[in-house]
This record gives C-alpha cells, structure tokens and sequence, in this order.
C-alpha cells in the first residue's frame, strides 16, 4: 500500500493549476561539488533558507528527494496564519510570557515575510486574506473567546473580531456553526505556486537545485558532506528541511516527530454564484475540533476541503463518502457536487504541536514538526536558518529554545499510542 509521501506526485489540482515555472532545469546530481552550505529539502522550509543564505552572499545547492514542492508544502490547504500548531498557553508554559510573546510576534512576522516574498519575487499564487476560525459546539465557543481575550490583554493582538449570527452569515453560508473568529491577519493562497516561486526565486539568487536526488547520508565532520545516488555535495554547512519525509537521516531526531496523512478534495468549479453562497467574502475556514476540518475556495472558485487523519499511510476507509457528507451537511445546495481531486500529505507532528528547530553539531540546521501549521511559519525558519549561519542566532533559538519530548512507545507503539490518543480526542469532539 502507497503511503500518502510515496504517491508519486503530489495534489494533481495544484499540479494541475501550476502558474509558476522554475527558471532553469533542475537535473540529479551527478559528481562531486563544494559549497558553502547544503539544503536538504525542496519545500517551503527548504527554499526559503536557500533564498535567504544566496541572498546574503552564500554558495547553496539544494537537493531534492523528489520535484521541488512533492512533500506538504505542495500539498497543503494553503491556509495561512499567525500563531502556532499548539495554542499561545502551551508555550507560555513552557517558556514563560515574555518569550511566549517573542514567539508570537516571530508568527505574525511570518505570516508579513509569506506577503513580502510574493510581492518582492511577483509569485501568482492567489494570496486571499481573511480568516474564520469556527465553533462548533458551546465549549469552543467558550475556548474561543478566552483565546481572544489573552491575546488581545497579554499580546496586544486586536486582528481577531467574534461573529455570530448574521453577521457570520455573512462570511460563511452555513447555519452550522455557533459562532466564529474572524482573524484579518489570516489568508490563505495556492501552495505548490508559492513553494515553485521561492525555487524560482532561489535560483534567481543563484542557488543550484537538484530534483530526483535524495540525500542518502550525511558524513559528518567541517565540512560535512551529503551523499546522493550519484554525487556528494561537501558543504560548511547543511540545512535540513525535510520535515515528515525525513526518514532516518537524523536518527538523532527519532521520534521527535510522527508523521500523519492528512487529506483533501477539490470540488467542480462551483461558479461565481454558488461559491457566493459558501463562502461570500472568500475566507478561509478552520474549525475548533482537535481532528480539524478547513476549506477555502480556489482562485477557480473550487471548494478546497481539508480533514481526516491517518497514521499508517492508508487512506482511511470510506473518506470520499464521509468528505461529501460533510460537505453536504454544511452547504446543502452542494450536494451531489463532483469531485474532481482527492490527494494526501504527511504533516510532522510534535508531541506538544510546537515546531522543533535546532542544531546537530556546529554545522547541521533542522526544522521540522509545524504540526499543520507550517505554511508562514516554514518560510520564517528558513529566514532565520539565514541569519543563525550569518551569525545572529538570537531569533532562531527563541523557537529552539521550545522543549521538545519524544513520542511513548518507541519504535514499535509509537503509532499505536498515537492513534489511540487520537481516538480519544476524537471522541472529545463528538460531546
Ligand atoms: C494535506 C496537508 C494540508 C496542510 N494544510 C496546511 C494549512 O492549511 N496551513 C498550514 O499552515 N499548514 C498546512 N499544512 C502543513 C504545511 O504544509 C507544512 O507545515 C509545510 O509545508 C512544511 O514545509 P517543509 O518545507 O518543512 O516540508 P515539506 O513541504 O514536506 O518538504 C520536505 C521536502 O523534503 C524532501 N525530502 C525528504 N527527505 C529528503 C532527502 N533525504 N533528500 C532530499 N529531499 C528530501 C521531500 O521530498 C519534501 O519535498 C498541511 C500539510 C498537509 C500535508
């Protein structure tokens, strides 16, 4: 059975609405190179670092396993916004407020730099603001609200506005859910044109990039050197951005992440007017269930509906009818509506849903585990991966500096605990 990082290429919708072509061939690599530093990794984490240290004068060859975008990054729901995958209390406990705060604002700069990155590199790729996050029961209308109010009283962040009613009617055609936040600071936009447009941008900058070449091994030492099928690239440094497609490159780093296939499907195009009739004003939608759902309509008026998880790479029983149901459920004038894609990624979780960056040595850099909430987020960490190897570490270890356990179980019930965690949440879901 395929697992969902084995599909061979990743969401035929957005591969098949790619606006954004690489400015040069990116062959395997065949033969010896040295250069400053190795990226490994072609998603958003990846060529954001590889962009961000060409800029500031570096030599950077990036390999990828697959085609730039095959992991998440091309995959995704294209949802973007401030925060984390775990909430701001998570990381207040663990690292206090003031650098909880420090940590917050690095989110909102990330969800800026995703904004500037398009503009300055003219990347397509459909960037939409607005942003609901949803009840649907009492408890979250509850739990929504008191995040509104710390972040508004501890972090001074007023973008969040609370609907309910017509006014949320306004914004999403359902009467299904009691209330939502409105977050203006959210958006959302087309992943695999935003992930090839920082590769273009990248080889703009004058990084060297190579699809079809995994890095197999790292020898380590100053220099290190990464070995491919048919070349090595021996390099001061080497960034590591290769998130639930890792493997066991680092086994240092077993464990700290699991990998878990989300899915999504892509309707029809819905035209103009039955799109107004889901979502008006064009936001994106996620909602407060801890096995989430999200949607958001394409540039081509599809709806893009995400959920589901799976831990084994089957995709689960019985998704397309219970993906169509729920659709169904919440805009009854959709159903029957054709589906015209169904695909699957893997995200890399953390035990605390916090990313994980940090250092092996002197010269390796990883991160990794944004827990389904890496597309601002990635494109930062390869920024501040820039400035940690230019020598300003300050802002890349307020995230490293974020605890980290291993999952239960080791090798063998790491899975089984997992999914049986999960079971339980969602139960909680369904009171
Ligand atoms: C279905 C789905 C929906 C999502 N929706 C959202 C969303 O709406 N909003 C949000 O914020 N986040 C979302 N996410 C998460 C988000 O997409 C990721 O956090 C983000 O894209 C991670 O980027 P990355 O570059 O770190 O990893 P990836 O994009 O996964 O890239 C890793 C790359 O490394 C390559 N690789 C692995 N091993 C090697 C090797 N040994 N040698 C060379 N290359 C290697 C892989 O082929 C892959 O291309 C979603 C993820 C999925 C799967």
């Amino acid at each position: 059975m395929a697992t969902a990082a084995q599909i061979d290429k990743p969401a035929s919708y957005y591969r098949d609405s790619i606006t954004v072509h690489l400015e040069q061939a990116c062959p395997p690599l065949v033969g010896r190179r040295r250069v400053d530093v190795c990226v490994i990794g072609g998603g958003i984490t990846g060529c954001s670092a590889a962009l961000h240290l060409a800029e500031r004068g570096y030599s950077v060859t990036l390999l990828e396993a697959h085609e730039i975008g095959f992991g998440a990054s091309g995959r995704s729901g294209g949802q973007i916004l401030p925060g984390l995958g775990t909430d701001i209390a998570t990381v207040e406990q663990a690292l206090g407020r003031e650098r909880a705060r420090e940590v917050w604002e690095l989110s909102r700069e990330a969800v800026r730099l995703t904004t500037e990155l398009i503009e300055q590199h003219a990347i397509p790729c459909d960037l939409a603001w607005g942003y609901l996050h949803a009840a649907v029961k009492s408890r979250h209308v509850r739990e929504l609200k008191q995040m509104q109010e710390r972040l508004a009283r501890d972090y001074g962040y007023e973008a969040l506005t609370w609907l309910e009613g017509e006014a949320l009617h306004e914004r999403v055609a359902t009467s299904a859910y009691p209330g939502a936040l409105h977050e203006s600071e959210g958006g959302h936009l087309h992943p695999l044109n935003y992930t090839l447009g920082l590769a273009r941008a990248a080889q703009q900058a004058g990084v060297t990039i190579h699809e079809h070449s995994a890095a197999l091994t790292i020898r380590r030492g100053q220099p290190a050197t990464v070995v491919t099928a048919q070349g090595e690239i021996t390099a001061d440094f080497v960034v590591v951005g290769a998130n639930a497609y890792l493997g066991r490159l680092l086994p240092e780093l077993e464990g700290r992440v699991m990998r878990a296939a989300n899915y999504i499907v892509a309707t029809e195009p819905l035209g103009e007017e039955r799109a107004s009739k889901v979502l008006p004003r064009n936001d994106a939608l996620s909602d407060a269930n801890f096995v989430l759902d999200y949607y958001r309509l394409s540039a081509d008026r599809r709806l893009i509906y995400g959920g589901e998880v799976s831990y084994d790479g089957r995709e689960p029983r019985g998704l397309q009818q219970r993906m169509d149901a729920k659709i169904a459920r919440l805009f009854p004038a959709l159903e029957g509506v054709r589906i015209d894609y169904r695909w699957g990624g893997d995200v890399a979780i953390t035990l605390n849903r916090a990313p994980d960056f940090g250092r092996l040595g002197s010269n390796i850099y990883y991160a990794q585990g944004y827990s389904g909430h890496g597309m601002a987020l990635a494109g930062l960490a390869g920024k501040l991966v820039g400035e940690t190897i230019a020598g300003q570490s300050e802002r890349f270890d307020v995230f490293a500096a974020m605890p980290h356990r291993r999952f239960p179980g080791g090798e063998r019930l790491r899975t089984p605990l997992l999914v049986l965690a999960t079971t339980f949440y969602k139960l909680r879901d369904r009171l």
